[in-house]
């Protein structure tokens, strides 16, 4: 499953003109297989000990580039703790408000509305997003003491 992804991702990189470094591989084989909707920091952190070398400033580089050619979603909260997501598919998401956890949530796009707010405010629509929020399983069942 994971090879089959990294296998397609690897040709778009190649199809795209981009170099493949081993980091850039790492950062995009660590996307493909996290559903955590990771932060540049959180990918960062997981690679340091497999590359002593690498940076935050690198992985956002990588980061920046894999978003250009389509293979990676980032997730804006207006701040700079950004989230990665390498699920192209339209899809949704489910924000946990304790611990921030992201999860997919997988619901037909609401296409009409996108359409609806054309016709009544004249603007090109390009796209929308949706977030849901409340409290994860894990965190509601934690008991404050
Ligand atoms: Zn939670
Ligand atoms: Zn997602």
């Amino acid at each position: 499953m994971l090879d089959d992804k990294m296998q397609i991702a690897i040709e778009t990189l190649k199809r795209s003109g981009v170099r493949i470094t081993p980091q850039r591989h790492a950062v995009l084989e660590y996307l493909l297989t996290s559903m955590e909707h990771p932060t540049a920091d959180d990918i960062y952190k997981a690679l340091e000990t497999k590359f002593p070398n690498i940076s935050v400033a690198t992985v956002y580089n990588n980061l920046r580039i894999l978003r250009e050619i389509g293979l990676v979603k980032e997730l804006t909260y207006g701040d700079e703790s950004s989230r990665f997501d390498s699920n192209m598919h339209e899809h949704y998401h489910i924000i946990c408000e304790t611990c921030g956890k992201i999860e997919d949530f997988h619901y037909p796009p609401l296409d009409e509305i996108e359409v609806l707010a054309e016709k009544v405010s004249g603007f090109d629509i390009s796209h929308h997003r949706m977030e849901l929020y409340g409290k994860c399983k894990e965190c509601s069942e934690t008991k404050v003491q």
